[in-house]
């Protein structure tokens, strides 16, 4: 089997002592399970990464960030680029997330130009994609992701095979809606066929499932053929439900 892939989004959450807390807690979870079966990653918000990054040191939980800029630097108020990003040992950084797509207006091409940029500064994108509840309804679902990981590939062929891929129903994001196995599973495997015309290793690209997943459903999820891990929202800030959902992974 594959190995897996649970990475924690905090989204805008946490605090110098929540951190402490919810790493301290991770650590211990986690010692002792040091095997290679599941690789473990946390997405903190930048100003943590200093804070989180002391306090992964030496353990199995990886450092990932929530979002990069797509220019290398100058006057560019408010950004953060993938060369500070690696500073701090940043292993992926979250590209495409739908709340940045939603939110903040992110285009496919400008996901493509930041996943660029972090595969430059050798950091790991998971690349998000997603349809929302109106596509999927008017049968739009497999067009929509599709077209938000061709961009990716079209702008990233060389090294394509070196990307994480997320699918995250948008209505199934903190909805407690989980998509159910079965279409989670369809959509994976034309992503997975997707990547396959891409890269001769499609079957090495990690392609995790997103949204409203948690300690009662992660089992089944990942049981499914084209499903390698978890992109993991609420359910990350909780360290007993995050690591049995580790543990579901293994
Ligand atoms: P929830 O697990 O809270 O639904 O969030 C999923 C998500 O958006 C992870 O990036």
């Amino acid at each position: 089997t594959r190995s897996k892939l649970i990475a924690g989004n905090w989204k805008m959450n946490g605090g110098l002592a929540a951190n402490d807390a919810l790493l301290g807690a991770l650590r211990a979870g986690l010692r002792g399970s040091g095997d290679a079966t599941c690789a473990v990653a946390v997405a903190v918000p930048a100003p943590y990464l200093a804070q989180a990054q002391s306090l992964v040191q030496g353990t199995a939980i990886q450092l990932a960030a929530q979002d990069v800029s797509q220019h290398d630097g100058g006057a560019y108020t408010g950004e953060v680029s993938a060369a500070m990003l690696r500073e701090f040992g940043t292993r992926y950084v979250l590209v495409g997330h739908s709340e940045r797509r939603q939110y903040h207006g992110e285009s496919d091409a400008l996901v493509a130009a930041k996943a660029q940029k972090a595969l430059a500064a050798g950091i790991t994108p998971i690349v998000c994609v997603g349809e929302t509840l109106d596509q999927r309804e008017a049968g739009q679902t497999m067009d929509v992701v599709r077209r938000q990981l061709a961009a990716v590939i079209h702008a990233n062929g060389h090294c394509i095979s070196e990307i994480v891929v997320a699918y995250e129903p948008v209505w199934a994001i903190g909805t407690g809606r989980t998509a159910s196995p079965a279409q989670a599973q369809e959509v994976h495997a034309v992503l997975r066929a997707q990547m396959a015309a891409a890269t001769q290793v499609a079957a090495r690209v990690p392609l995790l499932y997103g949204g409203s997943m948690n300690a009662a459903n992660a089992a089944e999820l990942l049981a499914q053929d084209d499903i390698d891990g978890g992109l993991v929202g609420g359910a990350s800030l909780k360290a007993q439900d995050f690591l049995q959902i580790i543990a579901a992974a293994r």
